[in-house]
């Protein structure tokens, strides 16, 4: 592919953007800076630049790229006894010293990050053994770093309590497993990490700086939290939880500390309007159940803590603080939902109810309720989502031509490349990108060599990252920009699944993850049968390929089959993470057989394989059917 020659690298704001900087900088209460306070209270220490690396000597986290930003800082006191290590990942770890030991809340996405954490906390506050570890959430930020923090000798006693929300197992893993290839890929737009960092690049993604990379490990919890107002005693401290399901996780929990008069509500009151649909794609989550766990947080725990904190961002101290940011918190999500349904209810369509919805003068001016990670003009959008799904009622979006064709046909209707562009550029110097974008987009889709198309288009999305509130924003405009200009970043081939990532997947997820990757067009008329039995976990399997679609039986064997399968399923997940192959396991006697096992390579050759890149602002290059 050619490059864009006029306009490779990233340019200045417009005067338009610059004015509504300008404007945003008067609305906004800017002298209320206990936020600053507050993110520096009880500070410590740090490690130099945050930096962080693995074994093989490559960059886990480094804060050195956001030198631009200054003042950065890492891991403050909540209160006595209880600290937090921030920075050192997008979450926070959070250290609650018991009787004898450390209760460890939450263990950052890397082993590396977590390790490092943990050494950090030592080296301030002596060396204390770990008591528990609790994880509020089943993102992998939040236990990803679990290895770090509990290491083979900690796990050989067996005694040290690893405790979760109910189904945290079912939800840690799966989220991101079905549609894992094509979330990667949009996760790139959403947290930019291929954007340079810098003023006119990467900043933030709003939760914190950016992903982390490391190894990520799994350890199953051994303690359920099962429902509201359970409560246990760990190592001489009495800890209160309330379930707070289908809200910013599947499983998610908060909980309250009498002793030190410490809440935490893990994602669900951080200083920002959280997303509730990121642009990765995800389970859309439910605002109304969100809003009522923070109604009911405040009605368990309202004007008990001395300190709240979170697994992002800084804590808040003082009754009156912490309650107005919950019941602050509760409204938002509560407002967002309602006044969503109330325009929907009344016809208005999910980009009409972003356009009109604006939120109330109170919770626009609170710091933490404005839209650094989702935004309300983009969670309206999931909670229509949410309630009445991806079509708006009317038949012109029924079934619309695709991007390549519709685009093809807009630029013959609105008179060729020429006069799009000609008129494109007079909007453009007004300021108008948001339409600037979507016509040029059109122009784009129908011919993406049109150089000048692709340059007038990176610097719409430019000026629309400049201007954007919300990081997500950002570093989504401003990759699609770079994208024009340069290219896809070249990205080093997807590594296999990990086998920790592999033993906590149940095996019906297996076949779930294996159905999906089956080429539908290639396997027509093809039937294959084949028997399942694994020795460990004492399952069976039929496993079915007809009418191009593959299915499972579980607890049965099929009398028919075209061959029958022997194996602990460890030795499946050896074969799935690229330790062995296959006829590897079957020489070495790890695999038996009866039958004809030439079926199952059969049903492997049908198999797709995920590219880890696709083209998201211009055509596919690859046809795929
Ligand atoms: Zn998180």
């Amino acid at each position: 592919m050619t490059q864009t020659g006029a306009s490779e690298t990233a340019k200045d704001a417009s005067a338009s953007v610059v004015a509504q900087h300008a404007a945003t900088l008067k609305a906004l209460p800017f002298s209320d800076t206990r936020d600053f306070e507050e993110a520096s209270r009880g500070f410590l220490g740090t490690l130099e630049n945050a930096r962080i690396t693995s074994a093989q000597g490559r960059v886990v986290w480094s804060l050195e790229p956001y030198g631009f930003l200054s003042e950065e800082k890492a891991p403050p006191t909540v209160v006595p006894g209880v600290y937090q290590v921030r920075g050192l990942d997008i979450a926070n770890m959070t250290l609650i010293e018991g009787e004898r030991g450390v209760i460890v809340v939450d263990t950052l996405t890397s082993i590396e990050g977590a390790r490092a954490a943990m050494e950090l906390y030592f080296q301030h506050r002596g060396k204390r053994t770990v008591a528990a570890v609790i994880f509020t959430h089943t993102h992998t930020d939040h236990w990803g770093g679990a290895r770090g923090v509990l290491d083979d000798a900690a796990l050989a006693g067996g005694n040290i309590p690893i405790i979760a929300p109910n189904l945290f197992m079912e939800h840690a893993v799966s989220e991101n497993i079905i549609a894992g290839p094509a979330m990667l890929r949009r996760a790139q737009y959403q947290f930019g990490p291929f954007l340079a960092k810098g003023s006119r690049g990467q900043v933030d993604c709003g939760l914190g700086k950016s992903m982390a990379a490391g190894s990520v490990a799994l350890l199953r919890p051994s303690d359920l939290i099962m429902t509201t107002g359970d409560k246990r005693t760990i190592d001489g401290l009495e800890f209160e939880f309330q379930m707070a399901p289908n809200s910013e996780a599947p499983a998610e929990m908060h909980f309250f500390v009498p002793r030190y008069k410490l809440l935490n509500l893990a994602e669900n009151c951080t200083h920002n309007f959280h997303n509730l649909l990121p642009f990765r794609g995800a389970d859309v989550r439910d605002a109304l159940a969100w809003s009522k766990y923070l109604g009911e947080a405040l009605q368990m725990w309202g004007g008990k803590a001395d300190a709240m904190c979170g697994q992002h961002h800084w804590p808040v101290w003082g009754h009156e603080r912490i309650d107005t940011m919950i019941r602050q918190q509760r409204d938002l999500y509560k407002f967002a939902h309602d006044q969503t349904i109330r325009l929907m209810n009344h016809g208005l369509t999910a980009t009409e109810i972003a356009e009109t919805i604006k939120l109330p003068a109170s919770l626009d001016g609170a710091w933490h309720a404005r839209g650094y990670y989702g935004h309300i003009r983009h969670n309206v959008k999931a909670i229509y989502q949410k309630y009445l799904g991806w079509y708006d009622a009317n038949p012109v979006h029924l079934d619309p031509l695709p991007p390549v064709e519709a685009g093809k046909k807009y630029v013959e209707y609105m008179g060729g490349a020429e006069a799009i562009l000609a008129r494109a550029a007079r909007d453009f110097e007004k300021g108008e990108f948001r339409f600037v974008a979507q016509a040029v987009s059109h122009l784009v889709f129908a011919d993406p060599d049109n150089q000048a198309a692709r340059a007038l288009l990176a610097d719409s999305f430019e000026q629309l990252g400049y201007a954007a509130e919300s990081a997500t924003w950002r570093n989504a405009y401003l990759f699609g920009a770079q994208e024009l200009r340069q290219g896809m970043p070249k990205a080093p081939p997807r590594p296999p699944m990990p086998r920790e990532t592999l033993a906590a997947l149940r095996t019906e997820q297996l076949w779930d993850v294996l159905g999906v990757r089956l080429n539908g067009p290639k396997a027509e008329g093809k039937h294959i049968v084949l028997n399942w039995r694994f020795t460990d976990t004492n399952e069976t399997f039929v496993l079915t390929l007809e009418n191009c679609a593959l299915t499972f039986i579980a607890g049965a064997r099929a009398a028919a089959a075209d061959a029958s399968f022997t194996l602990a399923r460890g030795v499946l997940d050896e074969v799935i993470a690229k330790q062995t192959t296959f006829p590897e396991a079957v020489t070495s006697g790890k695999i038996n057989f009866t039958g004809d096992p030439t079926r199952l390579g059969e049903l492997m050759t049908l198999m797709d394989e995920f590219a880890r890149m696709f083209e998201i602002v211009e055509p596919r290059r690859v046809v795929v059917t």
